[in-house]
């Protein structure tokens, strides 16, 4: 017996050296986000510091603190820039220090809450319950915290293209379905739903993009005509996918003639609101989106407009039964007991694509106390009271054009100089927003409607100040003129 190897763990060896590091590094990072404000939006990486990370696999052990200082030197300085009050890029949320807190306790405990009946479980549970009492969806509803929107738009469809599919789609699969199966979202439709109609099956063919109005909402009556042309040809319509907050510039499609379309026509409505659903938390949006409650199904993000870390999103589908049949599969090894930690609770895993999954529930469930809904509520309107804010002094600026209508919290603008003049002015935008980001001050994104491009400001930032959109502002003015006058 004695020449038996040594057993080795991944515990630390020395519990109070890594203590020590370990409080460091929570301090550290308390001190990075309290002065964030300080630093540039975003940096790009110097040639040696990404050259820095092509290195062969570490085959031996490192120092934990030498490989901490090693994350503050390389890692750290780098960042996207998404905590900064001044980025506004894409839709991106900012995170809070309580959240990341949180997400270091949820790693600690680390359980695996696809399913079996825990404490992670429960705290799941209680979150959806939660969401669905705020946003006004049944509480009868099932539910599931997903990675994100794209994950929940496509656990929603996939509960759609089932129910709505006209057989038993997991067994016969699409091809055994009656007639090609069809879904309709406007032109102004996130990619994530295209993704979605490509795994599910239909194809991009299979996903009707209805044109939209001057206010970016669906044509309904347009949708309305190829529902009926596509009955008449022999396919199978599906689902309505309206939009609660478009990406490009926040519009609301008419949710409640959309769901009066579906009644009518046996149609499943799934509603993405990826960041607009959260709008129900403040009280003038919140009539807009009682339709909520009458959608099949809701998709939208936590780590958006909720602030919270990266990635929580959620589906909640107003039928339990047929969103657990979507996706329910009980081999043995996932037998479901009378008692003991595999007890038949709900598992999670039933109800979406993934079996192992993190403890993404506490942060969320952490946020929520910690500030309270109405918090969140008024975080909410004063991004979309910021975004009005930018309009006009956008409006006001002779050398700006705002390009859309500006119904949320994003706002589409461009330089367009005194006179506009022979220049190439999508060229000139796109260059200009390079050098906002390369100057640090700011990230906005790029936007191109009916052909032209501009500047997009999309505003899911807790620490944003109107004094930082003054700053947007004059710093896009002396890049354009800039820019104009050849420099
Ligand atoms: C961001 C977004 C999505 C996708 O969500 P992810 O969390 O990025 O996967 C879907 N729809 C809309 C309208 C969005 O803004």
């Amino acid at each position: 017996m004695t020449d038996l190897p040594p057993e080795e763990t991944l515990d630390p060896a020395d519990w109070e050296s890594l203590r020590a590091l370990g409080h460091r590094m929570v301090d550290d990072a308390l001190d990075w986000l309290r002065d964030v404000r300080e630093r540039p939006v975003w940096q790009p990486i110097p040639d040696a510091v990404r050259a820095s990370f092509q290195a062969p696999a570490p085959r031996t052990p490192s120092d934990p603190a030498a490989i901490y200082r090693d994350f503050t030197e390389r890692v750290l300085p780098y960042p996207m820039g998404n905590v900064h009050p001044r980025f506004w890029g894409w839709v991106i949320g900012t995170g809070t220090p309580f959240g990341a807190l949180a997400d270091l306790l949820a790693a600690t405990m680390n359980p695996n809450c696809g399913g079996a009946d825990h404490s992670g479980t429960l705290v799941e549970h209680q979150v959806l319950d939660w969401l669905k009492e705020l946003l006004g969806v049944p509480m009868e509803a099932s539910g599931l915290l997903v990675s994100g929107g794209s994950m929940a738009n496509l656990v929603g469809l996939t509960v759609a293209r089932n129910v709505a599919g006209g057989a038993d789609i997991r067994k016969v699969g699409v091809a055994g379905a009656p007639g090609r199966l069809v879904m309709y979202a406007s032109t102004e439709a996130h990619s994530s739903v295209r993704k979605a109609a490509e795994l599910l099956g239909l194809g991009t063919d299979g996903l009707r993009l209805i044109p939209v109005d001057a206010d970016y909402a669906v044509d309904v009556a347009a949708l309305e005509r190829a529902v009926a042309a596509d009955r008449a040809a022999g396919l199978t319509p599906v689902c309505v996918i309206g939009n609660a907050g478009t990406v490009n510039t926040g519009a609301f499609d008419d949710l409640d003639r959309l769901a009066d379309l579906c009644a009518r026509e046996h149609l499943w409505f799934h509603v993405d609101g990826a960041f607009g659903a959260l709008a129900a938390l403040v009280p003038a949006y919140r009539d807009r989106l009682r339709v909520l409650a009458r959608a099949d199904s809701v998709a939208f993000d936590l780590h958006k407009w909720m602030y919270v870390p990266f990635e929580a999103g959620c589906i909640l589908v107003r039928h339990p039964k047929e969103h657990h049949d979507s996706f329910a599969v009980a081999p043995g090894y996932l037998a479901r007991a009378r008692g003991g930690l595999a007890a038949a609770t709900v598992w999670p895993s039933d109800y979406g694509v993934e079996l192992s999954r993190g403890f993404k529930a506490l942060k969320v469930w952490m946020s929520l106390q910690e500030h309270g809904a109405d918090r969140y509520g008024r975080l909410i309107a004063q991004n979309i009271a910021q975004a009005r804010y930018l309009a006009g002094l956008v409006d006001a600026e002779a050398e700006l054009e705002r390009m859309a209508p500006v119904p949320l919290n994003i706002v589409c603008f461009r330089f367009t100089g005194r006179g506009g003049g022979a220049r190439d002015m999508d060229e000139l935008n796109r260059e200009l927003l390079i050098r906002l980001h390369e100057s640090g001050v700011a990230v906005p994104s790029s936007v191109t409607l009916h052909g032209r491009s501009g500047i997009r400001v999309a505003i899911t930032n807790h620490r944003s100040r109107r004094e930082d959109f003054d700053l947007l502002v004059r710093e896009t003015l002396r890049l354009g003129r800039e820019l104009v006058s050849g420099a």
